[in-house]
């Protein structure tokens, strides 16, 4: 599953720089999960990295996004591959 954030957010901006995905983001009021770029960690981290640092414990599964491991790994895969290309396209031609 990916995360969520609840209205209990503090907006104290931890989280968000320790998302190996980018995944994290200040919404219109708190902060937010992309789900699509979550993948609980799987791939960067044993644990969620958002939730060991968030000190109101405000980040819980997010039952709208079930999701296996291997999906997680399958989802860490594709945006591994999305941010190589990225860097790719956008380094300095030879
Ligand atoms: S669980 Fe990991 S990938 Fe998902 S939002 Fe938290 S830090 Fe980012
Ligand atoms: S660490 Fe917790 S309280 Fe702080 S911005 Fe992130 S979700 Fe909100």
């Amino acid at each position: 599953m990916a995360l969520m954030i609840t209205d209990e957010c503090i907006n104290c901006d931890v989280c968000e720089p320790e998302c190996p995905n980018q995944a994290i983001f200040l919404g219109p009021e708190i902060y937010e999960i992309d789900p699509d770029k979550c993948t609980e960690c799987v791939g960067h981290f044993p644990e969620p990295q958002c939730v060991q640092v968030c000190p109101v414990a405000c980040i819980p599964l997010n039952p709208q996004r079930v999701e296996s491991r291997e999906s997680l790994m399958q989802k860490y895969e594709r945006l591994t591959a999305a941010a190589k290309a990225l860097t790719s396209s956008s380094a300095p031609k030879p």
